[in-house]
């Protein structure tokens, strides 16, 4: 039996994703023999992701800064808003370095099997920003979520949200040639890249 030390850690260990508990034990007894100077590294990144990285409360990702760089630099295209999933999908779109416009990220899709989903997402902070025209006005709004059903769902409900708001809002899709059913993140950035060049109108 582990001591309580070790079991608390290896408690907290297992609420991340895909992290079992040998995993877990893994990691406790990796850091317990790897000595003081790696979990001091270990615990001051982990102070400084709590103490410094807040939300962008325009766009929703997370940054140092609120507002993000990306929503603050006048170079970008400030009339173009490219919906995400995640933080990890816009930097996948960053890395393609072939869309130019602002981001918003809606922290979550649709999922079927959990009546909360909707509420948890930025689906509201999206329309208000939509309507919103104080920064320029939205001319464009590109759905970049995950080819699957999930996506799919959440991109039937923004279409017809976003209508609603404003009628006059060109709303687009990535082209087809991302694999369905698969994880935007794991897109090639040429494939990603094509995607957003080629994009659809839905309306
Ligand atoms: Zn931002």
């Amino acid at each position: 039996m582990y001591s309580p030390s070790i079991q608390n850690l290896i408690k907290a260990f297992k609420k991340l994703p895909s992290v079992g508990q040998r995993t877990a034990e893994r990691f406790v007894f990796y850091l317990l023999k790897s000595g003081k100077k790696e979990v001091g590294e270990l615990t001051l990144a982990l102070k400084e992701l709590i103490d410094t990285v807040k939300s962008c409360e325009v766009c929703w990702n997370f940054s140092d800064t609120s507002p993000c760089p990306i929503c603050q630099n006048p170079k970008r295209d400030h009339t173009t808003i490219c919906v995400v999933a995640d933080p990890q999908d816009l930097a996948v779109i960053e890395g393609t370095g072939e869309y130019r416009g602002l981001y918003h990220v809606l922290r979550g899709q649709v999922d079927p099997t959990d009546a909360e989903s909707l509420t948890k997402m930025k689906v509201k902070e999206l329309l208000e920003g939509t309507r919103n025209k104080e920064q320029g006005t939205i001319q464009e709004v590109i759905l970049a979520l995950n080819p699957d059903i999930a996506g799919e769902t959440t991109m039937l409900y923004l279409e017809k949200e976003l209508k609603s708001v404003n009628q006059e809002i060109k709303i687009t899709r990535l082209a087809r040639g991302l694999p369905m059913g698969g994880d935007l993140r794991y897109a090639d950035e040429i494939t990603l890249g094509s995607a957003i060049k080629n994009r659809i109108i839905k309306g």
